[in-house]
């Protein structure tokens, strides 16, 4: 058996997410840090392959190219159906990148119509009447205004693709999600009659993604957040696509050596930073002190630390601070600077024997894992909805690592993630 479902992500924290919530079935699910170099072997591939990139805020150009390669890879492993995984925040600037990709895809795979549907509801994403909300606000009244590379300025997902995509968009309403698939899959038509290729569809509560996942599972391509593809392995189970799901492996048992690196600014990675100063040994990093005189000291702090101390470095700041860090350095090499610091330390950590890593922010995450040479991970329990831990191979060694994005999981998530690994092992 191939692979049933191609996914592309266009982060690593998003892929992590999108792969936890596969595995949610209990299919196997095998997630890869980029595409991989090899090319595919059947005795190696899961039902489920995430291909995990790095292009939210790539130029379009790159992004499209990439997600066509990953195509390519995940076709030549079987896969006829596909899901392009973007935030469920919609992260995007004015140029794309997701609605370029979403087209690029389309192109290859010979369809005229997809949908965007980044609801979340679990984590208090939904659409309404084709506005994306974040809790009870509107994206563009929330933190997300102020993120650091894709501020979203406007809450309206089909103007906010408008600009990026060159077919015409269109919206699925909530009152006809509510219908059920029947009614969704006739307003698609209706839409695809009227020359609609790219349509934003209403989603505020699970019911309303299990309705979408089942008029839909069987369009060549998908788009959305991660929560739309949970229902997935369960129509393809139903419909015979799959059979029998490979069980996940039992947690291995890593080190107890910890250590949190933490490059999210966003409102709840700050709370979460917060709470865990007083758990942990901490650093912060300051932007300005790298670009004087590198991360020597930070270095140094961490190579001073207890072996088998639970530590956090963190550049996590306030917006103010973000916004006068920016304005001195650059927007791109203030974040640059970040991620090449957490990045050393984690190899840093490993060294010294930290075997989990708890990493968070998604550009954060690619710059860590690809230090550490983690190139594919197997997906494990589930700290916050969409955080699942992993586990993997960094230099030989085997490792715990669980990625989160800026504004997922609890407050106390930090504490409550190496919690539960101490509770497996
Ligand atoms: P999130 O998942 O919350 O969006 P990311 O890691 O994707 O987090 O993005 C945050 C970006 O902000 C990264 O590029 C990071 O290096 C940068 N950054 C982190 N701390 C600071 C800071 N104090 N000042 C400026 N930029 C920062």
């Amino acid at each position: 058996m191939g692979v049933v479902l191609g996914c592309i992500a266009d982060d690593f924290t998003g892929a992590t997410d999108l792969a936890g919530l596969l595995a949610r079935s209990g299919v196997k699910v095998s997630l890869r840090m980029g595409v991989p170099e090899e090319a595919p072997e059947e005795a190696d591939v899961a039902a489920f392959e995430v291909i995990a990139l790095k292009c939210r805020t790539a130029p379009v150009a790159e992004a499209v190219a990439e997600t066509r390669a990953a195509l390519d890879w995940l076709r030549r492993a079987g896969a006829e159906r596909f899901f392009w995984k973007y935030c469920s925040t919609f992260d995007s600037t004015a140029e794309g990148n997701i609605g370029p990709v979403a087209e690029a895809l389309m192109e290859e795979l010979g369809t005229n119509q997809t949908i965007y549907c980044p609801a979340f509801p679990e984590n208090g994403r939904s659409i309404f009447m084709g506005n994306l909300f974040v809790g009870e606000q509107p994206i563009a009244e929330s933190p997300m205004k102020d993120h650091p590379l894709t501020p979203m300025r406007d809450s309206n997902l089909m103007r906010l693709l408008d600009p990026q995509v060159k077919g015409k968009t269109g919206l699925a309403n909530r009152l006809t999600v509510a219908r059920g698939p029947e009614a969704l899959k006739a307003r698609m038509a209706e839409l695809a009659a009227v020359g609609v290729n790219h349509v934003v569809v209403d989603a505020v509560a699970d019911d309303d993604l299990r309705i979408i996942a089942e008029a839909c599972y069987e369009m060549p391509l998908l788009t959305g957040g991660s929560a739309v593809a949970m229902p997935l392995p369960e129509l393809y189970l139903k419909q015979g696509t799959i059979t029998e799901a490979a069980k996940r492996a039992s947690a291995p048992d890593v080190g107890k050596g910890a250590i949190v690196l933490s490059g999210s600014c966003s409102a709840r990675t700050r709370e979460q930073v917060a709470d865990f100063l007083p758990k942990a040994a901490s650093y912060r990093l300051d932007p300005l002190e790298l670009s004087a005189n590198g991360a020597q000291a930070a270095r140094d702090w961490l190579a001073a630390q207890e072996p088998g101390q639970t530590c956090i470095v963190y550049a996590t700041a306030e917006p103010e601070d973000v916004a006068r860090v920016q304005a001195e350095l650059g927007v791109a090499e203030a974040g640059e600077l970040v991620e090449a610091a957490l990045a050393q330390l984690a190899t840093d950590a490993l060294e010294q024997g930290a075997r989990r890593f708890v990493i968070a922010g998604g550009e954060t995450s690619g710059a860590v894992t690809k230090a550490l040479g983690v190139t594919a991970m197997e997906i494990g329990e589930e700290i916050a909805p969409g955080v699942p831990w992993t586990w993997c191979e960094s230099k030989g060694e085997r490792i715990a690592m669980t990625l989160k994005s800026g504004n997922f999981g609890g407050v106390g998530f930090f504490s409550e993630a190496l919690a539960k690994l101490d509770a497996m092992s």
